[in-house]
This record gives C-alpha cells, structure tokens and sequence, in this order.
C-alpha cells in the first residue's frame, strides 16, 4: 500500500461511508500521490479499504457530483463544436456547475479536514473536460492567457465562449479638420438616431476610429472596436508628421490573424485620415499608452488682433525657452475635466510666415500642455502667455500636431 494511501485511510473511509463515486472520493486527496487522475485515487483508497475489510459502495448516482463525470464526451462535444466555430491558436475549457453542488463540496471539506489535500470539483471537471476535447479541437491548451475559453454549464450543457480582444497598434495621420479621433455619439439621441443626427446617431460622419476600425471589424468578424489613442488633437487640428500612436481593440473577434497589410491598404484609401506601422500587440500595451507622457512639436497659425513687428514676435518666441507655465485647466473644457492649476514646460517657440497681422508658431511643450490658452492666456488662466509677452491679444486659428515623441517598448 502506498504511504499516501495508508496515511488518508482513515479520512477516506468517511468519505466513501457517504456514498460518493471514485472520483469525488478520490478528488479529496487530490494534493497526494503524483502521476494519478482523482479517478485513481479514488479506486486506490476504495481497493485499499476493501483490503482492510471496509468496503463502501458508491450510490448509484453519485451524492456529490450527480455522475457529472459520466457526461464528459457528451461536455467535450459541446465545447469542441463552439471552439471550432472560432479561429484560435489555443483555447482553455472553464465550467460553471449547479451553486448547491460547490457548497455541499465546501461543507465536507471543513467537515472532514481536507482543506489541504481536495481540489475543487470544477478544477477537475475542467481537466477531464479538456483532455476528452483536446482531440476534438486541434489546439494548445493555454493556462495563463487563452485566446479562447469555453465555458460550459454543467446543468444545460450549454456552451458559451469568451474570446479575447486582439489590439492592434499602429500611428495615424489625420488630415482632415472636420473628423474627431474617436466616434461621437449624437448628444440629443445618445446614439438612438434622430432629427438632428439624420438617423446616423451620430455627431460627425466618420472618425479615425471608424475609418480603421469598420474595416478591422469586419476582416476579424468581431462586435465591436474601442479606440485607444496616444492622447488626442482637437477636432479641427490635424495630426502630421510620423502621426499618433494608438491601439484599436477588436472584441470577440472570430478570426484573429487578420492580414495587417490588406487592413492598412484599405484604411489608406481615405482622404481623411492615414495609418501607418500596424501590429498586434498584448494587451498591456493599452495602459502603457494611456499613460504615456510624451513631448509633441505643434505648428500654431497664429491671428493678433491688430498688426505686429516681426522683431517683437521673434523676441517673445525667444523668451520662451524652457519656461514652466502656470495653467488652469482652460474654459473650454471646464465642464468635463477638473479645474487644476498644472505646471507644464514649454521647450522652445520660433516663429514662421510673419505678415501683417498672423504668423505661424512651431513650438515644442511638454505632454498636457493646452498650445491654444498658452497663445492667448485664456483671460489670465495661463501665465506667463504669448500675447501678454507680445503685448497684442492673438488666438489659435489653426492647430496641427506635427510629432509626438514616444519610443515604442521593446516586445
Ligand atoms: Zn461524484
Ligand atoms: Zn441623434
């Protein structure tokens, strides 16, 4: 008799005296013995009862499991029919079993002191499940990070599969002023479509989101597209240069290994907006974008309120190197952020087409840094500002970003 056996036998006669089946008998000991399915276990300590004159048979249906384990060929079906339905490189089976079963399961284990030696019924259900699929589906099983899991519900055997997001990064270019980077939904139907929205439920035709992101959905077959941008540009700001990193997310996608070259070629054939450096990426990458902070190069077309000397406007870009602003957070956007006092750095300003009374800025500021209120000072809000500094009001006609400094992780 094997040592494991011997020391449990004393735990396991209890545990058959209930009437149990070899595996729910056997998945109490579960931590013991090395190389055996719960099954084994299980007929090992039945065996070894017997042999010391105690023999319990199993009710015939189990008191625990209810002979679950009798419906594996007809779980690993179910779950290998919906897998196969899905495009993956792995897959991971899950369980949901009735609530009364897992708490009668809890009880014993307290009951008997098998905290340290059982493992949970759906931890074996999903074992025995998956090994019987396996075949079936033609895919590595995967633990920590499944592209697919089947679910099964034990009670309906039915089948429900989550499949995980795919995220593409890449850089945009917008060249149009009239798009927003992400879809908007129209303000009066939130979406539903009405009046003002021309049924479209929307606030603007099109975005960068959606330029890419229709066409991404329907290579992937997925439901829906989530646009995570490296910040964003205002509406009537384009974005040039090597463009904006950004990771669109496709979820429950179908098929997973879309051809990135033929998704860019498509995007491309708008006008509007551009994409560049497509690749999937993990999902961390989402936050690490979110959280970047990075440097952006602006070009400003500049509009004083009455004419200007060209060597004042040269004088005031000079002052402005490596100067540290004192910001509240602009009028415009009062409603929907807090209002804060930051403190942002402007690199350094030169200026451009100086005429009578507009001239361009090429200025370089720290991430956060609101270009439009530090050329007009917001009424005071930012300070020091450049028309304070130029001693003539001007605003922000036309914004573009022309670089964003971000250095891509290495994988
Ligand atoms: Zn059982
Ligand atoms: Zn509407």
């Amino acid at each position: 008799m094997e040592q494991w056996v011997s020391d449990n036998l004393e735990k396991a006669a209890k545990i058959a005296a209930l009437g149990y089946c070899d595996h729910c008998l056997g998945r109490m000991f579960a931590k013991c013995g090395e190389q055996l399915t719960d099954l084994q276990r299980g007929q090992m300590l039945r065996a070894a009862l017997k042999e010391n004159g105690q023999e319990f048979e199993p009710e015939e249906i189990c008191p625990l499991c209810e002979d679950l384990f009798s419906m594996l060929p007809r779980f690993a079906e179910a779950i290998a029919e919906k897998v196969n339905e899905v495009e993956s490189e792995n897959f991971l089976v899950g369980c949901r079993i009735d609530p009364s079963q897992a708490k009668t399961e809890k009880e014993v284990v307290e009951e008997y002191g098998l905290e340290e030696t059982y493992e949970p019924l759906k931890t074996e259900l999903n074992r025995e499940i998956g090994k019987v699929a396996l075949p079936m589906i033609n895919r590595s099983v995967n633990f920590k990070d499944p592209q697919v899991v089947a679910c099964i519900d034990t009670r309906f055997a039915d089948v429900t599969l989550d499949i995980a997001p795919i995220f593409i990064a890449g850089r945009y270019l917008k060249m149009s002023r009239e798009i927003p980077q992400t879809k908007w939904p129209c303000r009066m139907c939130k979406g539903k479509g009405c009046p003002r929205c021309h049924g479209t439920g929307k606030m603007y035709q099109t975005s960068v989101q959606e330029i890419i992101g229709d066409i991404a959905l329907e290579m992937a077959d997925g439901d829906e597209h989530f646009f995570h941008g490296m910040g964003r540009e205002d509406i009537d700001a384009c974005m040039l240069g090597t463009g904006r990193p950004f990771i669109l997310e496709i979820s429950h996608p179908r098929v997973r290994d879309i051809d990135l070259d033929e998704l860019e070629r498509k995007a491309n054939e708008s006008t509007l907006a551009q994409y560049r450096d497509l690749r999937f990426v993990p999902r961390k990458y989402v936050k690490e974008y979110k959280e970047a902070e990075a440097d952006k190069l602006y070009r400003a077309r500049v509009k004083a309120e009455g004419k200007v000397n060209k060597q004042q406007v040269v004088d005031a870009t000079i002052s402005f190197e490596n100067v540290h602003l004192a910001q509240r957070t602009p009028q415009r956007v009062e409603h929907r952020r807090a209002d804060l006092v930051r403190d942002r750095v402007v690199y350094w300003v030169k200026a451009e087409n100086i005429g009578e009374d507009t001239f361009d800025l090429i200025l370089k500021t720290q991430s956060g840094t609101y270009v439009k209120e530090f050329v007009s000072g917001d009424e005071g809000r930012t300070e020091p500002n450049f028309s304070e500094k130029l001693g003539i009001q001007c605003r922000v006609e036309l914004l573009d970003v022309l670089e964003i400094d971000y250095q891509q992780p290495e994988d």
